[in-house]
């Protein structure tokens, strides 16, 4: 099982997996979240955050601060946004060190 590397969502079956350009699939992403090489939502890492609070607020059925604070701190592990964490500095909460 692999986990899309954009949204976080479980990849389970072949064909759940985005295309690169050449066809072949993606090893990395979702085919909700690629396609032909391209990633569909190309806003900002702000942007595409709201977007998944809203499904996990309609769909999953969580608390809007519920959704922020798991959507958040799940997409901030996901490659696509590896660099989004680092320049984020409004989520310093999430670097505090656990004793
Ligand atoms: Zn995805």
């Amino acid at each position: 099982m692999t986990i899309c590397q954009s949204c976080g969502i479980n990849i389970i079956d072949e064909e759940d997996f985005g295309t690169e350009s050449n066809g072949s699939l993606s090893e990395m992403y979702c085919l909700y979240c690629y396609k032909n090489g391209e990633f569909k939502f190309k806003g900002s890492f702000n942007d595409f955050v709201e977007k998944q609070i809203d499904i996990a607020i309609r769909i999953i059925g969580l608390s809007p601060s519920e959704a922020e604070d798991t959507t958040k701190a799940k997409l901030l592990k996901l490659f696509r946004w590896q660099d989004e964490s680092l320049e984020d500095d409004d989520d310093s909460d999430f670097f505090e060190e656990e004793d």
